[in-house]
C-alpha cells in the first residue's frame, strides 16, 4: 500500500489526486492540507480518515477540530503543520498541490524525511531548485513532476541512460486564453477573460499564468532544474490542441514525444504509480479522427512572460524568486480588478531591474527576496 500525504488536497491538483486514490485500493491517504475551504477538506477528510489534517488559520483548525472530534483525526494548522504534515512518519510520497512558494519549507521537510516527491508545486524548483535538487540526490528520494509537460518529458526520458544526453527539450504550451491576441488587444481584458484555458482545466493562478506564459517561463526553469539541461537547451512550441505534452530530442537527432488527451488525472497518476502504467478513466487519443497536430512559435513580443522568465532563469540566483514573486503579486492584483493585463510584465520588469542579485541564496534569503519583492511592488502600484 501505498501512502499519501497532499499539500494542497482542496484544489484543482488536490482534489483530482484524490479521484485518483477513489479508483485504487491500494493508496491511503495520510494527510491532508488545505487554505481557506474548510467545508471541502472536512468533507474530504471524512471520506479519506487520514492520520493529519492541516488548515491555514489556527481559528479554522479549532473549528475543524471541534467538527471532527467524534474522529481520531489530529488537527494543525500553518507551516508547522505543513512540516508535520510533510514528515508524516507513515507517509510514502509527498504530494505538493499547493500554490504559491509556501510550498518550499514543507518540501524541504519531505525530503529531509526521505519522502518521494510527487512535485506540482512549480515554485519550489522555480526559486530553490539549486538546494532542492542537490537534498533530493543525497537523500535519495524520487521528484517526480506532476505538471504535464515535465511528466511527458520524465515519460520520454525513461529508458534513456545519462550516458545519452539531451540535446533539447520541446515543451509545448496551449497558448492560454489569448493566442492570437496583439498588445492593443489586452489592453482592456479582465481576469474573467483570462481565466479560460483552451484545454486545461486548472487553478485560477496558473490560468492567468498560461495567458501570459508567465507559466511557461516558470516551466522552462523548473524543467532546467528537473533535467539538467540549460535553459538555452529549452524550446517553447505552441501546441494549441495540447495533444503534444513536451518532446525531448537527443543528440543523434531521434525525438521522442508524448502525447494524449489534455487530462491532468493522467500526469498526476503516472507520478503516483511511476515507474507503472494503470488504467486512467479519460478520453482516448483517436489518430484517425486527429486531421493534424499543429506548431506554432510563441509570440513572445506580445506575451513577455516568457522572455522574462527565461532572462531570470538565465542569471539564475535570486533573480528566479523575483519574477516569481513580483507575478503572484500582480496575478493578485490583476485577479482583483487593481490592474490590467498588461500591467503583470511591467510590474515584473520593474521588479527585476530594481533588485540585486544574490548568487546562490540560502531558503531564508529566498524567503527574505519574496518579502522584499512584495514590499517593493506595494509601494509602487
Ligand atoms: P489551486 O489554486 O486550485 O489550489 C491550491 C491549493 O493550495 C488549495 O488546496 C489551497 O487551499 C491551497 N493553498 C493556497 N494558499 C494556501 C496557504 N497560504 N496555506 C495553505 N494552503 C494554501 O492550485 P492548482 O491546483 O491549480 O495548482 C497547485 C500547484 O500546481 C501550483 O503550483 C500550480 O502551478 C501547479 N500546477 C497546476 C496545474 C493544474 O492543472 N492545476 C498543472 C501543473 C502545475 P484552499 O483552496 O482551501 O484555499
Amino acid at each position: 500500500m501505498k501512502k499519501i500525504a497532499i499539500m494542497g488536497s482542496t484544489g484543482s491538483i488536490g482534489t483530482q489526486t484524490l479521484d485518483i486514490v477513489r479508483h485504487y485500493d491500494e493508496f491511503k491517504v495520510v494527510g491532508l492540507s488545505a487554505g481557506k475551504n474548510i467545508d471541502l477538506l472536512e468533507k474530504q477528510a471524512r471520506e479519506f480518515l487520514p492520520e493529519l489534517v492541516v488548515i491555514e488559520n489556527k481559528k479554522d483548525a479549532d473549528t475543524l477540530r471541534s467538527h471532527l472530534s467524534d474522529t481520531n483525526i489530529k488537527v494543525a494548522s500553518g507551516m508547522e503543520g505543513l512540516i508535520e504534515l510533510a514528515q508524516l512518519e507513515s507517509s510514502d510520497i509527498f504530494v505538493t498541490a499547493i500554490v504559491g512558494m509556501i510550498g518550499i519549507r514543507p518540501t524541504v521537510a519531505a525530503i529531509k524525511s526521505g519522502k518521494d516527491i510527487a512535485l506540482a508545486n512549480k515554485e519550489t524548483l522555480v526559486t530553490a531548485g539549486h538546494i532542492i535538487m542537490p537534498l533530493a540526490k543525497e537523500k535519495s528520494v524520487n521528484i517526480i513532476p506532476v505538471d504535464s509537460e515535465h511528466s511527458a518529458i520524465f515519460q520520454c526520458l525513461q529508458g534513456t541512460p545519462k550516458t545519452s544526453p539531451i540535446y533539447k527539450i520541446w515543451l509545448t504550451a496551449s497558448g492560454g486564453a489569448f493566442r492570437g491576441k496583439k498588445t492593443a488587444d489586452l489592453v482592456n481584458v479582465r481576469a474573467k477573460d483570462a481565466l479560460v484555458n483552451p484545454n486545461w482545466s486548472m487553478g485560477n493562478k496558473v490560468t492567468i499564468d498560461s495567458a501570459s506564459l508567465c507559466n511557461k517561463g516558470l516551466e522552462v526553469i523548473e524543467a532546467h532544474w528537473l533535467f539538467d539541461v540549460d535553459i538555452d537547451q529549452i524550446s517553447v512550441v505552441l501546441q494549441p490542441q495540447s495533444i503534444v505534452h513536451s518532446m525531448v530530442e537527443f543528440e543523434d537527432t531521434a525525438v521522442i514525444a508524448q502525447l494524449g488527451t489534455p487530462d491532468m488525472h493522467v500526469a498526476i497518476q503516472y507520478a503516483l504509480t511511476y515507474p507503472n502504467r494503470y488504467y486512467t478513466k479519460t478520453e482516448r487519443l483517436d489518430f484517425l479522427k486527429l486531421s493534424s497536430i499543429a506548431f506554432e512559435e510563441p509570440d513572445t513580443d506580445t506575451f513577455r512572460g516568457l522572455p522574462l522568465a527565461i532572462e531570470a532563469g538565465k542569471i539564475g540566483g535570486s533573480m528566479p524568486t523575483v519574477f516569481n514573486a513580483s507575478n503572484e503579486a500582480a496575478v493578485d492584483k490583476f485577479m482583483r480588478g487593481q490592474i490590467g493585463f498588461l500591467d503583470i510584465y511591467k510590474i515584473i520588469e520593474e521588479s527585476l531591474n530594481h533588485h540585486s542579485n544574490i548568487d546562490d541564496p540560502s531558503l531564508e534569503e529566498i524567503l527574505e527576496v519574496e518579502r522584499l519583492t512584495h514590499e517593493f511592488i506595494e509601494s509602487r502600484w
